[in-house]
């Protein structure tokens, strides 16, 4: 039975973070002056067992979840993350199983995820000329190691493969006709997302946020584009179709066309705490009970914390004050 919240939304979808490190250190995510050599990264006893997280995902099934993207910070550099594949993939009642990723590992991975059981992946790639991509990824790493992730993704057969791209104001606008572009007419559809406030270390200001409508407006304009509409409840892309057949692209408008009215979505991150919003302040300890309580009451904690949720962050945001203590994104995952 499907666990409803005070709005009337279920538990559809859970993101799962793997760990909170990552081999990129993004200007938007996990910007270098405060994710340096100094920050301090959970330790390995802090972090879930690939065992925990079965646990913790059973008992989010046995409450209406039947999606699960892993995540993190960069799931790919958690060792052996196939083995989670295949334990999440083995759990009745998971139809979809998925990952968002820089995709720099796939070349090495995309296969051994594949057999595992891994449904789809979605890489994140925001750039196509070097100097912009390595000025977001501030590592160095150059576009084509993420092409050839994004292709290794393809011939193991983890697709439809959608590529995210975050759209930054003066940062990185020229590669939405780019990456339209690049992508067109190919199995890959790429989806733009709304730069977003997420946690205090990003320096966000609205003025970098380009509309999810200017997109599709410059897009548009110069290939015509349809209204596809969203195919499930709770999708976070608007869909717009190619007119000349070309394929479709996505938008994510988080911050100008909230969606909130039907976000079904639950966070963990690594270290087992739940949260009901990506803009939650304070989450919800999980770890506690499962390395001292029984299964049993794990799935009653959630069916608790689900029943009293009421967060409409993005809807709210015109109105919100800044939070000086949200969680960054690169712990809970996107
Ligand atoms: N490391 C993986 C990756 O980059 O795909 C997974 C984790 S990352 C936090 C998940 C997604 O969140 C990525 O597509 C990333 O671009 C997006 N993201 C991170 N910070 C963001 C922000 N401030 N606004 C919008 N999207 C953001
Ligand atoms: Fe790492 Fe993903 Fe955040 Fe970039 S967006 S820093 S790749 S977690
Ligand atoms: Fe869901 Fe919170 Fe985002 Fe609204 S702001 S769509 S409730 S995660």
């Amino acid at each position: 039975m499907a666990t409803t919240d005070r709005l009337g939304r279920v538990v559809r979808d859970l993101r799962i973070s793997v760990t909170d490190r990552c081999n990129f250190r993004c200007v938007y995510c996990m910007p270098k002056e405060v994710f340096g050599s100094s920050y301090r990264f959970l330790g390995r006893s802090e972090v879930l067992t690939f065992e925990e997280i079965e646990r913790v995902a059973r008992a989010f099934v046995d409450n209406g979840v039947t999606k699960i993207r892993l995540t993190g910070g960069e799931p790919l550099v958690r060792r052996d993350i196939e083995r989670l594949v295949e334990r999440l993939a083995a759990i009745d009642g998971v139809d979809d199983l998925t990952m968002t990723t820089n995709g720099v590992l796939l070349p090495q991975k995309a296969r051994a995820l594949a057999d595992a059981g891994l449904t789809r992946v979605t890489v994140s790639l925001d750039a196509l000329d070097d100097a912009t991509f390595q000025a977001m990824n501030d590592v160095g790493v150059p576009v084509a190691k993420v092409i050839e992730g994004i292709e290794a993704a393809v011939s193991a057969g983890l697709g439809p493969v959608k590529v995210n791209a975050v759209v930054k104001r003066g940062l990185n606008e020229h590669a939405i006709i780019q990456l339209a572009d690049r992508f067109r007419g190919t199995a890959v559809t790429v989806r733009y997302i709304e730069f977003m406030d997420v946690g205090t270390t990003n320096g966000w200001n609205l003025a970098d946020v380009l509309p999810a409508q200017e997109v599709i407006d410059r897009i548009g304009a110069r290939w015509p584009l349809d209204p596809v509409g969203r195919t499930t409840p709770g999708e976070v892309a608007a869909r717009w179709r190619y007119r000349d057949g070309a394929g479709e692209i996505g938008v994510i408008s988080s911050v100008t066309q909230p969606f909130c009215g039907a976000c079904t979505r639950a966070r963990i991150s690594a270290d087992g705490t739940l949260y009901t919003c990506l803009f939650a302040a304070a989450g919800h300890d999980l770890r506690s009970l499962l390395r001292d309580g029984s299964t049993g009451t794990l799935e009653a904690r959630i069916a608790a914390v689900w029943r009293g949720r009421s967060d409409r962050y993005s809807e709210l945001r015109a109105a919100a004050t800044t939070s000086s203590a949200r969680v960054e994104m690169s712990a809970i995952g996107g």
